[in-house]
């Protein structure tokens, strides 16, 4: 129950690539006929990417997934902006957007963050009412921790109007929710393909025609002379593969919504004292992020843990420090009751009898681990 973190490589991925893994195995940027082979299979799964997102392909530039594209997307946007550039996001983004901010910001570039509510919304009428010069705005499509989907469509008209360049992290979106680029007007959208079903390691930028971003990487003319590095040919296949399969179960996502609610109402019920975090309704159809208060959210995971369920704590231990989720403390929890909290993603792959063993893992648990508290 822990999809959000990584999605298992799906079989169709797996198929497509295992011919690019072991037969073709030229450089795409070699002009004989093995190379040849791999620029072709780069360029459909370019095609489809695109029609996915309602782009066109030479909107498509393959990355090392979300990361880089984020860095890419936040780094050189604000760079495009030139000397009295700045930055807009919110607190809830992603350390891959937050950290490229804060290295902006250390070579002098204004960074300002928009406030969200306790639902982890962002308001698009603060966003107007932020800026005078030029800056790019980065809003997320989708919060990874509380699930919660940002208003992009009304970020995306006021940035149009106003002209500010728009950048989301669609990371948790793509293959989750429908995303077009058409509807948000996003200038920039990254997307990362291990988060529905692809290899990890591979992910693409979205950069709208006409605007202008400097490559982040550079060495090779690959990607349009934006992107240095040879291709990584059987990843971009498998992503493709694994898009094509998620765009396809985005029918079934009312069933996923309905089991993640069953979930929620069951253990509510079943268990005293639990909250849940996020928005109820503009969400992410699989996310479920709760409080169990006067439990240690590390504690229970970890016991969930040796009964073989994958699930994530509010504070991810990163190099060895419990670190609190700084989603969970802007949306204004404090920092125990940010320890308190578990992120659980489920998938349509995920079963009722799953679900009722876990919630009653959970129940006993959870009373264990107030009880010794
Ligand atoms: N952005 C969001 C919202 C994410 O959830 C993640 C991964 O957890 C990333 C960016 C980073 O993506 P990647 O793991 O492909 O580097």
């Amino acid at each position: 129950m822990d999809w959000a973190a990584s999605a298992p490589l799906c079989a169709e991925a797996l198929e497509a690539m295992m011919p690019y893994l072991r037969g073709v195995w030229g450089n795409a940027s070699s002009i004989h006929s093995f190379g040849r082979e791999a620029r072709r299979a780069i360029e459909e799964a370019r095609e489809e990417i695109a029609s996915f997102i309602g782009a066109q392909p030479d909107e498509i530039f393959f990355t090392s997934g979300g990361t880089e594209s984020d860095n890419w997307a936040v780094t050189c946007g604000a760079e495009s902006l030139g000397a009295d550039g700045r930055v807009l996001t919110s607190p809830i983004e992603h350390h891959a957007v937050l950290n490229a901010c804060a290295a902006l910001q250390s070579r002098g570039v204004p960074v300002r963050f928009v406030a969200c509510d306790r639902l982890g919304r962002v308001d698009p009428e603060e966003i107007r009412e932020s800026g005078f010069g030029p800056q790019l705005v980065s809003v997320m499509t989708a919060n990874n921790e509380i699930g919660t989907l940002e208003p992009i469509d009304a970020i995306g008209a006021i940035c149009r109007e106003k002209n500010w360049l728009f950048h989301t992290d669609a990371v948790q979106a793509v293959g989750a929710v429908p995303v077009n680029v058409k509807q948000s007007g996003a200038d920039l959208l990254s997307a990362s393909a291990h988060k529905f079903g692809g290899p990890k390691g591979v992910g693409f930028l979205f950069i709208r025609r006409g605007v202008k971003l400097s490559p982040l990487l550079r060495g090779g003319a690959q990607e349009h002379e934006k992107r240095a590095g040879t291709e990584n040919t059987a990843g971009i296949v498998g992503m493709a593969a694994a898009l094509r399969r998620a765009q396809g179960k985005l029918r079934d996502r009312e069933k996923l919504t309905s089991l993640r609610n069953e979930m929620q109402r069951e253990i509510l019920r079943r268990i005293p004292d639990t909250f849940p975090n996020g928005d109820m309704e503009q969400r992410l159809p699989g996310n479920l992020n709760l409080r169990f208060a006067g439990a240690d959210a590390e504690a229970l995971m970890l016991r969930l843990d040796l009964r073989g369920v994958a699930v994530s704590a509010g504070a991810a231990c990163a190099s060895g420090t419990p670190e609190v989720s700084h989603v969970l403390r802007a949306i204004g929890l404090s920092e125990k009751e940010a320890r308190e909290c578990l992120r659980f993603s489920l998938s349509e792959e995920n079963t009722r009898e799953e679900i009722e063993k876990v919630i009653a893992f959970l129940a006993e648990d959870a009373a264990q681990i107030r009880h010794t508290a």
